[in-house]
């Protein structure tokens, strides 16, 4: 698993330090985005600095992207073809108002390899609603 994350920090020329390994760790074993309160928070003894900096990084280097929520930022893992030079996460991002959660919704997405005059940078895809769990619940 270690040895996993660490090709996969380097793959994105991005040197695999402790807090590194343990920040995609930790992202990587949550079905939701996380905000950098709650990764705070699971890291008890970590620097808030230290974990601040180390997303900065991965959204540089295409590890990560991050998710506009009002006034939050969350943070969730990017496929292997985002890289230091351009993010490819154009789906849809959902947010549940019951469980607030923050999911990737791969499956509904823009198509990449769409031909434009004009150069795309950044697409935003947001929606709320209520997930499938909550809406399994509320029956
Ligand atoms: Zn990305
Ligand atoms: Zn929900
Ligand atoms: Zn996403």
């Amino acid at each position: 698993m270690k040895q996993d994350i660490e090709n996969k920090l380097i793959g994105k020329n991005t040197r695999p330090t402790s807090m590194r390994i343990l920040v995609y760790d930790f992202l990587s074993s949550q079905e939701a985005a996380m905000s950098l309160s709650e990764i705070e928070n699971h890291f008890d003894h970590a620097d808030r600095t230290t974990i601040y900096r180390t997303l900065k990084t991965f959204e540089e280097k295409g590890i990560v992207h991050g998710i506009q929520e009002n006034a939050t930022t969350k943070y969730k893992l990017c496929h292997d073809g985002c890289n230091e030079n351009t993010h490819k996460d154009w789906h849809l991002h959902f947010y549940c108002k019951i469980c607030q959660q923050t999911t990737c919704k791969e499956d509904i997405s823009f198509p990449e390899n769409m031909r434009t005059d004009f150069r795309i940078d950044e697409i935003r895809l947001f929606a709320k609603g209520i997930c499938e769990n909550c809406l399994e619940s509320l029956q």
